[in-house]
This record gives structure tokens, sequence and C-alpha cells, in this order.
């Protein structure tokens, strides 16, 4: 499973580091990246944790993509 995040499409809300602080953080103009990490995507071989299926529902533009 892939988990992916879309930088053209963010808004700056700040709604996923709340869901999910271990995984997300923001470039200094807000926009979201993954937390130590400059890459776009997560592969994620068990089960998607809560906290970042948490992250993915609330992200209001779907910068945040989830692929199987
Ligand atoms: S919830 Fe979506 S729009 Fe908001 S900061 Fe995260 S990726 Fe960007």
């Amino acid at each position: 499973m892939l988990y992916k995040i879309i930088p053209n499409k963010c808004i700056a809300c700040g709604l996923c580091q709340l869901k999910a602080p271990k995984t997300f953080d923001y470039h200094d103009n807000g926009i979201v990246k993954f937390l130590d990490s400059d890459n776009e995507t997560l592969d994620i071989s068990n089960d998607l944790p809560t906290e970042l299926l948490n992250a993915y529902r609330v992200c209001p533009t779907r910068a945040i993509v989830i692929e199987k």
C-alpha cells in the first residue's frame, strides 16, 4: 500500500499533523511534507495505522492519497 502526499494540493491547514504528528511536518511555507523525509510516498506493507487513516480522512483537499 502506498500512502502519498500531493504538495501542490495542500492548503497548509495543519490538520494532518494534528492527527498524525509522528508522520507529518511542514515546509516553512506551511505546505505538507513527511517528517524527516523529502519523499512524497510512504510504502506501508502492513495495515494502515489508524492515525494515518485519520489524517487521510481529515484532509480537506485530498492532498493525501492512499493507493493499494
Ligand atoms: S490536511 Fe491536507 S491540506 Fe491540510 S496541511 Fe495536511 S495535506 Fe495540507
